[in-house]
């Protein structure tokens, strides 16, 4: 717990306020999009360039969000700034910065259809155009994993690997996702829990079909590559 950078950060300090002010208005997103409830959940970002990320504080409910909530912590998960603990999650959030030097932002949420699956432990299949053009696939899973240690990192970054996923379903759990910015990991998270929903709606009246390999590749590189730009 503490109210000031340690000194030798001292010349970050404008940089880590508008980091801890950007990441506490993300966190609109999860309870505007219906992905969580009371204060499970939350969002991080890394300060470009540095060994620092801000995560939510633990326990904190979402309509009392402020900057001073967010808790600055080091690639370890040690708290460097931040009169609050921080997430529980934050072990699997450093685990997965220090393997992975092009995630900036990630996402936690148990949101409701995303995470049915996850609780089967079944990937959701790429039967939909805007899953292949945000997720390149099926949304992986991820083993299942007992947080206070680094396992939930661990597969994170694991599964991630064998995929253009953002989103991962961990077993049991809920929904991890990684982006170059907090708001890019934002979307994986409100597209994953959309995407959950509709295939699942499909799955009621019969079998959804598949999208061939070389199309869903065709969409995830022009998606990815152009558009929007
Ligand atoms: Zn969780």
């Amino acid at each position: 717990m503490t109210a000031t950078l340690p000194g030798h950060l001292d010349h970050l300090t404008d940089r880590v306020a508008a980091l801890r002010q950007e990441t506490a208005a993300l966190h609109a997103h999860l309870p505007g999009n219906g992905l969580v409830v009371w204060t499970a959940g939350n969002v991080s970002q890394r300060l470009p360039g540095t060994d620092l990320f801000a995560i939510k504080g633990s326990g904190v409910p979402y309509d009392d969000l402020t900057a001073d909530d967010m808790v600055v912590c080091d690639l370890d998960g040690r708290v460097v700034l931040g009169d609050r603990a921080p997430s529980s999650d934050t072990d699997a959030h450093a685990y997965v910065y220090r393997h992975r030097s092009d995630v900036g932002g990630q996402v936690h949420t148990h949101s409701t259809y995303a995470t049915a699956w996850a609780a089967r432990g079944e990937p959701i299949p790429c039967v939909l155009t805007m899953m292949a053009d945000e997720f390149g696939g099926e949304i992986p899973v991820g083993p299942f994993a007992l947080i206070g240690d680094d396992s939930i990192g661990r597969g994170i970054v694991a599964t991630l690997q064998h995929s253009r996923s953002p989103a991962v379903l961990m077993q049991n759990h809920g929904v991890f996702t990684v982006g170059r910015t907090g708001r890019a990991a934002v979307k994986a998270a409100v597209m994953c829990e959309d995407v959950a929903r509709t295939v699942h709606v499909a799955r009621q009246l019969g079998s959804p079909l598949p999208i061939a390999a070389d199309d869903v590749d065709r969409l995830f590189d022009r998606y990815q590559h152009a558009y929007g730009q």
